[in-house]
């Protein structure tokens, strides 16, 4: 064991520890939902365009056969979007047990209520650990490379320090193969700070989600803080109550080229959906998802309080640098 180097990197090492777990209970204790009650979720409509954008991103990063790695995939939401992409492997890591537990039961067929499906067609590895901390490089030796890398609403976890943000690139890094995609959503960074320039306090929100920033973080101050460690708190209805970390996109993507990645594009999740629906069949995904109703009264639209929410949140593809060995 080595020692702690000074109070502050062993204060800084064990809250870093226990915000890692924070999330990982969090998301844990987050039960499956019945059909009825996802149904009548009041962010339902964001919940399947989030469904969209996810499919969307997929659909235009994945080939048939490809090897998965699905960072913080959660109770695996996207398998069947993989499978549509008739992937050829899939690995995903969650930090929180219960989620894995849940994906695995999905994975197996296992109905929980839900209509029965049939089994999917790639076979997968689910595991549980923290993808910010852990060298997957090691637990993965015999799975890479791998053709694409996912991380959805699930990045910005990583950025409480630096050591942890450039584990999170290390990892997909090393695990991807030259030429192979990094896509992924995380909150947009400039959205937040613009949000909270506008705001009275540090909150600021609405009838479903609210966001307060440390005390420390007050709007003045941002500008000699360090990039990483931003804290703020995350609430939104129906799923997500959680401290959360800034991740300023320049950084990012100059930390990202530290790491062989190049840009391919990122975006504001409003750009992304105005883009994509303009293409018909993704129009035609997006109304057969239902997130925005069918005009039937009963099933609703979109309302403007969870647009403004699908606003906070970005889109990014990175691409691993090298010639890929794939035609
Ligand atoms: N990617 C899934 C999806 O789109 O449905 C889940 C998204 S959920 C908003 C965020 C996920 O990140 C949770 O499942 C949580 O447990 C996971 N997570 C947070 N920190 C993590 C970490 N350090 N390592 C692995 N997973 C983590």
């Amino acid at each position: 064991h080595d020692p702690p180097q000074g109070d502050g990197q062993f204060l800084e090492d064990e809250s870093t520890k226990s915000y890692a777990r924070k999330v990982a209970d969090h998301y844990s204790a987050r039960s499956n939902q019945t059909l009825e009650e996802r149904e009548a979720s009041p962010i339902i409509h964001l919940k399947k365009l989030n469904n969209w954008i996810k499919s969307v991103l997929i659909q235009l990063h994945t080939r048939r056969g490809d090897a998965v790695l699905d960072l913080a995939c959660g109770k695996g939401g996207d398998l069947i979007k993989w499978d549509k992409a008739k992937i050829g492997y899939y690995v995903g890591i969650d930090i929180a047990e219960g989620s894995i537990k849940d994906c695995r039961r999905r994975y197996n067929g296992d109905t929980d209520g839900h209509q029965r499906r049939k089994k999917f067609t790639f076979p997968a590895r689910l595991i549980c650990g923290d993808c910010y901390e852990v060298r997957l490089d090691k637990v993965l030796a015999d799975d890479a490379p791998f053709d694409i890398c996912s991380c959805q609403f699930a990045l910005h976890y990583s950025w409480s320090t630096e050591t942890r943000a450039r584990k999170a690139l290390a990892n997909v890094s090393a695990l991807l193969r030259p030429g192979g995609f990094f896509i992924g959503t995380m909150p947009d960074a400039n959205v937040l700070i613009k949000k909270l320039r506008e705001a009275e306090g540090l909150t600021f929100g609405n009838s479903v989600y609210w966001v307060r920033f440390d005390e420390e973080f007050s709007s003045k101050k941002f500008k000699s803080s360090s990039p990483f460690g931003i804290k703020y708190t995350f609430h939104l209805e129906d799923a997500v109550d959680c401290p959360e970390w800034i991740v300023p996109f320049h950084i990012f993507k100059s930390l990202a080229e530290e790491y062989d990645f190049e840009l391919v594009f990122a975006k504001n999740s409003h750009e992304f959906v105005h883009e994509q629906m303009k293409k018909p069949d993704f129009l035609e995904l997006l109304r057969r998802l239902g997130a925005l109703g069918d005009g039937n009264q009963d099933q609703g639209t979109l309302s403007p309080d969870e647009w403004e929410v699908a606003y906070l949140y970005m889109t990014f593809v990175l691409r691993k640098r090298g010639q890929s060995d794939k035609t």
